[in-house]
């Protein structure tokens, strides 16, 4: 296991009553790419500004490298925390240089020195031909790049990144998130990245953390919070996931599409509702199938199916475009074989 470089440990934060960081206790390692991702308004944003020091926390430690940055009894101001901070706006300095709004995040660095870590960490970001150039003279990615080169310029030992690809389009958006991740990987930075984009946090992320109303629900590689999400909340955050009812049987789970080929270890007879997602569901045109074709989402190389299922359940299905199904047409719905579900029990909502 890597060593540490962050730790949390049961951090609280209020606004009046709204719960903005609950109880959250969580570790970052050295090197590591760390995603938090959650909806809009449960408190990414101000975990960072509590690990920057920019906020304080009610309650809970915050360490770097085995130094209290912020506990009961300690704050240690943001310029002496080692941490540097990306924002969505990149927040560069309009009528500064490149070059300048790099250097600005050294003013220690004698100039030699500092001109040799300037070229340094634009080459890193691919930058070095623009030095010279404004931030208006630039593109949204490009002044994304240089904000990144600005936060790693001292060295820190840690940069938080808050939403960095929100304001640019989806294809500079995927373009630049490999690029960062790449950066971030190659200089053996680590980083804690904010995204309330699911698929952008599965692609960046060494692992994920999955907040909601203040509170971490689940940390794991991208991989497990997909296949074993720990809440219904997890669930349906990570991945579209759409819930089905089953009963557990000696030979797997029935459900009304057919019966899983998992017990997990449950009595005959328990209740479960089954996180199913789209790739999970195969359907075939048939007269007299139990399944409606509620609509269809082209994706470009998939459609996405809603189908309506004989209790009135939907479920979505995930087909090639090459099968166009019409509103309405009647389909033989199964379960994939192979695929191993999620399950939660029957009912309760709310875990
Ligand atoms: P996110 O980054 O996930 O969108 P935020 O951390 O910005 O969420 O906000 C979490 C909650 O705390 C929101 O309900 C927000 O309105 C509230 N909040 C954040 N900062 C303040 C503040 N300075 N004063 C009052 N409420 C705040």
């Amino acid at each position: 296991m890597a060593e540490t470089i962050l730790s949390l440990s049961g951090i609280e934060k209020h606004y009046g009553n709204i719960p903005a960081a609950v109880d959250v206790t969580l570790d970052v390692r050295v090197g590591e790419l760390l995603v938090l991702l959650g909806p809009s308004g449960c408190g990414k944003s101000t975990l960072l500004r509590l690990i920057s020091g920019l906020e304080t926390p009610d309650q809970g430690t915050i360490s770097s490298n085995g130094r209290v940055l912020s506990d009961a009894s300690t704050l240690v101001p943001p310029e002496e925390r080692k941490i540097s901070l990306v924002f969505q706006d990149n927040a560069l300095f309009p009528h500064m240089t490149v070059c300048d709004n790099v250097a600005f995040g050294l003013p220690k660095h004698k100039a030699g020195a500092r001109t040799r870590r300037v070229g340094e960490v634009l080459d890193m970001v691919r930058l070095a031909d623009v030095a010279g150039r404004y931030p208006h003279e630039l593109s949204g990615g490009q002044q994304q790049r240089v904000a990144l080169a600005r936060a790693l310029a001292p060295q820190p030992a840690l940069v938080l990144l808050d939403e960095p690809f929100s304001d640019l389009d989806r294809t500079l958006r995927i373009a630049l998130r490999d690029e960062v991740r790449e950066v971030l990987k190659a200089n053996g930075t680590s980083a804690i990245l904010v995204t309330h984009d699911q698929e952008e946090a599965l692609a960046v992320g060494d692992r994920v953390a999955v907040q909601n109303a203040g509170r971490i629900e689940q940390i794991g590689a991208p991989e497990d919070l997909f296949k074993t999400p720990a809440s219904r909340f997890v669930a349906e955050f990570v991945g579209e996931t759409d819930f089905i009812t089953g009963e557990v049987t000696p030979t797997g789970i029935r459900t009304e599409i057919g019966t899983l080929d998992q017990t997990d270890g449950m009595p005959v007879g328990t209740a479960v509702d089954i996180a199913i997602r789209a790739d999970d569901v195969a359907i075939t045109p048939d007269p007299n199938g139990p399944g409606t074709v509620v609509s269809r989402t082209f994706t470009g190389m998939q459609n996405v199916y809603r189908v309506r299922l004989a209790s009135g359940a939907i479920v979505r299905s995930l087909q090639p475009h090459t099968l166009v199904l019409t509103e309405g047409t009647h389909v033989q719905v199964r379960a994939a074989p192979g695929h191993h579900l999620a399950w939660f029990p029957a009912g309760a909502y709310g875990n």
